[in-house]
């Protein structure tokens, strides 16, 4: 089982000719509301892919729907609380050419306590593996925690921000990160070759694997002397929202399973490229038989 501690959000879609200019007003042409939050999609993901996960999070009572959305795609959800607090939410533009920038409000996912990482670390088997994303609060004692009961942590920094820098990063197992974070890590321009990128972060963390997502330029492994480059599938995106949770729940799924690093990222490079040809985060994860489908 892997344990997914991480945000759930309700995400809220404007379909927009161009991303918001500061000061401008701009009138959206189609709205709608769906789930969302990485922690969510992830977990999500991970099960439509047919892995086992189990979904630590806190969800605005009025907003049960979403951790029964979870339920239906198969995600243990007997860790997700629901709360007398607003739901996390995000405020989501997406443009003509499927680019998207957003807000985001914590609400619920910053209320995470001591109480819940104790629980976690307790619940969780030595080997287990733990994912998580950085939308929650407590992440610095719950990486401790984790680490104090071998716990195979998973992270993808994403949101990055300052406080990522300061957590310890080497008690990871896995870390995923696309170019920005990847950048951000380093200390090195974005634009930087990729493999630089990956040798740097190997540099700073030599006993964590790492994932370098690169969007249609597809993604990077390294862990110790062993390097994989995985294409991104050529399609034309709709909306790449999400493109990288897709990615890391169908990837963790293929570990689960026992296949090789290669064949984890084919398998989560095809569910992405599916995924970035539809709109929306959650609702446009694919189902593990429309990815065998794809490749069959
Ligand atoms: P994030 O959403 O975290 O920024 P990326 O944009 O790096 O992540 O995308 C994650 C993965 O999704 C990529 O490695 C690739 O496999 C797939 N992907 C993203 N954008 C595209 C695209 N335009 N075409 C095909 N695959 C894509």
């Amino acid at each position: 089982m892997l344990h997914n501690l991480g945000s759930i959000n309700l995400d809220h879609f404007y379909r927009v000719s161009h991303l918001v200019h500061p000061g401008e007003t701009l009138a959206s042409h189609g709205y709608h509301v769906g789930l969302g939050g990485k922690g969510a999609n992830q977990s999500l993901a991970m099960a439509l892919a047919g892995g086992q996960v189990s979904h630590w999070g806190r969800l605005g009572r009025q907003d049960a729907w979403a951790r029964d959305r979870l339920a239906r795609a198969g995600v243990d959800v007997s860790h997700v609380e629901l709360v007398d607090e607003p739901s996390g939410h995000a405020i989501i533009q997406v443009d003509e050419r499927g680019e998207n920038a957003i807000i985001l409000h914590p609400g619920a996912n910053h209320g995470f306590s001591r109480r819940h990482r104790d629980t976690l670390c307790k619940a969780a088997k030595p080997g287990d593996w733990l994912l998580v994303q950085n939308e929650c609060n407590a992440l610095p004692e719950l990486l401790e925690c984790a680490r104090r009961h071998d716990l195979a942590i998973a992270f993808n920094p994403a949101p990055m921000s300052d406080a990522v820098l300061s957590l310890p990063l080497e008690a990871c197992r896995l870390l995923f990160v696309n170019r920005g974070e990847a950048a951000w890590l380093t200390g090195l321009p974005e634009a930087s070759d990729a493999r630089v990128l990956l040798e740097a972060l190997h540099e700073r963390l030599p006993h964590t694997a790492t994932v370098v997502t690169l969007g249609s330029e597809g993604a990077w492994y390294q862990s110790g002397d062993e390097r994989h480059f995985q294409p991104a599938l050529p399609v034309e995106p709709a909306d790449t929202t999400g493109a990288g949770d897709t990615f890391i729940g169908y990837f963790l799924a293929a570990l689960q399973e026992g296949q090789p690093i290669t064949g984890c990222l084919a398998f989560a490079a095809q569910a992405a490229a599916l995924g970035v040809q539809r709109p929306g985060a959650a609702d446009s994860i694919p189902s593990r038989d429309e990815v065998e489908r794809l490749v069959s």
